[in-house]
C-alpha cells in the first residue's frame, strides 16, 4: 500500500503493458501483493491498475508539500488490500436553539453538548461540527469532551465569534472568514446576528489592524481555517452580467434529473441589483492569502450542499482553482489541498504528499497543473492504497445518481 521508490525517470521502453504508456508494470511478490481475485467484482469492474507492483515512469511529481515540481520521475507503488475509500465520519451539527433547519437537533445545554458528542464518539465518530447556533457554554463543553478523546472540533459559527471560539479553544474555523460576526451591529452574545457575518467581512479590510490582530491570534493558538470557495464563486458568476458559467458536462451529467432542474431553477433565478457577493469573496480571498502569509494553516473543502451545482471532487478541483484565482501559486493552492489536510488531521506521516513509505494515495493526470491549474480536471488515474482505478468508470458508475439519497 506503500510508494516503495521515487527515482529519476531512465528513458526505456514500456515494456509491460504498452496499452498504459505511462505506467510500466512489474510482477513481484510483495507480502502485501494485491492479486485482483481478492477484489470483490463491484471493485474489480472500476480497476485500472491491480498488480503487485507498478511503477509511474516519467511523470512529473507535484508534491503536497509545497515544493517545486520534479518532472521526470520513476514512482514505485506497492499494492494493498483495501479496496474501498477511507472515510472519517463526523458527527451531527452541534447546534443551539433558534436554527431554522427543522433536522438539525437542538442542544439543550452544556450537559447536553457533552453527552452528544461522547455519545457519537463512542460510535466510532472523529470529528464535530459546531454550527451557526450553538452557545459559548455549550462549544465549551463539546470542545473539552472532544480534547479529552483526542478529537477535533469545527464551527460553521454566527453565535459565537472567531475571537470567542478560538478562546474556547475550537481547532479549526469553516467557510474562510465569511462567518465571523465580531463587527455585525446588534450582535448579541450566544446569538446569531442578522447580517450574519456579512458586515463583519466587509469591515475588515486586510492589513487593517482589526484583521491583522485576528489574523496573529488565530495563529498564535493553531486555529484552522478553511476554505470554501466554490459555493460564494458561483453566486457571484450567477450574479455577473453574463451569468453563471456552464457547468463541466461532467457534473451536469452526474446529478440525478431532479437535481440537474434544481440546478437550473438557481441558475435562472431572478440577479439581485445590490449584491455584495463579488466584494464578499474577493475580500475573504485577500484574508485567506493574509492568512497564509502569516503562517495560518489553510485547509480546502467544495462545501457540497446541493447549491450552485457543486458535487464532491469536482466541487475540490473547483476549489484548489478558485484558490489560484485568489493568488495563491498552482503549486501552494495543490498543497492547501493535500498536505495541510493531512497535518490537520495528524496523518502527514502517512499521507498527503509523495514520498517513500507513504500510502500510495494518488492522481495520475495528463497535462502540468503547476503552470496550468484546470488540469487538474484532467485526472486518468486515482490511486488507492496502491490500486489504480479507473476515472473514467467511476463517472460513468454515478451518471445520473448524484443526490439520490
Ligand atoms: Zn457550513
Amino acid at each position: 500500500m506503500a510508494i516503495t521508490a521515487i527515482r529519476n525517470g531512465r528513458r526505456r521502453p514500456c515494456r509491460w503493458l504498452p496499452s498504459l504508456c505511462l505506467a510500466a508494470l512489474a510482477y513481484s511478490e510483495g507480502a502485501l501483493a494485491q492479486r485482483v481475485e481478492s477484489l470483490g467484482p463491484e471493485v474489480r469492474k472500476y480497476l485500472r491498475v491491480s498488480t503487485p507492483k507498478v511503477i509511474l515512469e516519467h511523470v512529473q511529481i507535484i508534491d503536497g508539500s509545497g515544493a517545486a515540481p520534479i518532472p521526470d520521475q520513476n514512482i514505485a507503488i506497492e499494492a494493498g488490500t483495501f479496496p474501498s475509500p477511507h472515510l472519517d465520519v463526523t458527527g451531527p451539527f452541534l447546534d443551539g436553539p433558534g436554527n431554522p433547519i427543522l433536522q438539525v437537533r437542538e442542544l439543550a445545554g452544556p450537559e447536553d453538548a457533552r453527552q452528544t458528542v461522547a455519545f457519537w464518539a463512542d460510535r466510532g465518530v472523529t470529528s464535530f461540527k459546531a454550527y451557526t447556533h450553538i452557545t459559548r457554554d455549550e462549544l465549551r463543553a463539546a470542545v473539552q469532551e472532544a480534547h479529552r478523546r483526542g478529537l477535533k472540533v469545527t464551527g460553521h459559527l454566527c453565535s459565537v465569534t472567531y475571537d470567542e471560539a478560538i478562546e474556547i479553544g475550537i481547532d479549526n474555523l469553516e467557510h474562510g472568514f465569511f462567518a465571523n460576526t465580531a463587527l455585525d451591529p446588534g450582535k448579541k452574545p450566544d446569538s446569531c446576528s442578522e447580517a450574519q457575518g456579512d458586515y463583519t467581512l466587509l469591515h475588515m479590510s486586510p492589513g487593517s489592524g482589526e484583521a491583522n490582530r485576528l489574523i496573529a491570534t488565530l495563529v498564535r493558538n493553531h486555529v484552522a481555517i478553511t476554505s470554501t470557495l466554490p459555493g460564494l464563486a458561483s453566486t457571484v458568476a450567477r450574479e455577473s452580467v453574463g451569468g453563471a458559467p456552464p457547468l463541466r458536462p461532467a457534473v451536469l451529467e452526474a446529478m440525478a434529473p431532479f437535481l440537474r432542474e434544481a440546478y437550473g431553477y438557481w441558475r435562472d433565478r431572478p440577479r439581485s441589483p445590490q449584491s455584495n457577493a463579488a466584494l464578499l469573496l474577493q475580500r475573504n480571498m485577500d484574508l485567506e492569502r493574509a492568512f497564509v502569509a502569516a503562517g495560518g494553516l489553510l485547509l480546502a473543502g467544495p462545501d457540497p450542499v446541493g447549491i450552485g451545482g457543486l458535487l464532491p471532487g469536482f466541487g475540490d478541483q473547483r476549489e484548489i482553482e478558485l484558490l489560484v484565482e485568489a493568488g495563491f501559486t498552482p503549486v501552494q493552492a495543490i498543497r492547501i489541498a493535500t498536505l495541510n489536510g493531512a497535518i490537520f488531521l495528524g496523518r502527514q506521516e502517512q499521507v498527503g504528499s509523495i514520498a517513500v513509505g507513504k500510502n500510495a494515495d494518488l492522481v495520475v493526470m495528463k497535462g502540468d497543473p503547476a503552470t496550468r491549474i484546470a488540469d487538474i480536471e484532467n485526472v486518468d488515474i486515482v490511486f488507492k492504497d496502491g490500486v489504480g482505478y479507473d476515472t473514467r468508470k467511476l463517472l460513468e458508475s454515478v451518471k445520473g445518481r448524484y443526490g439520490e439519497y
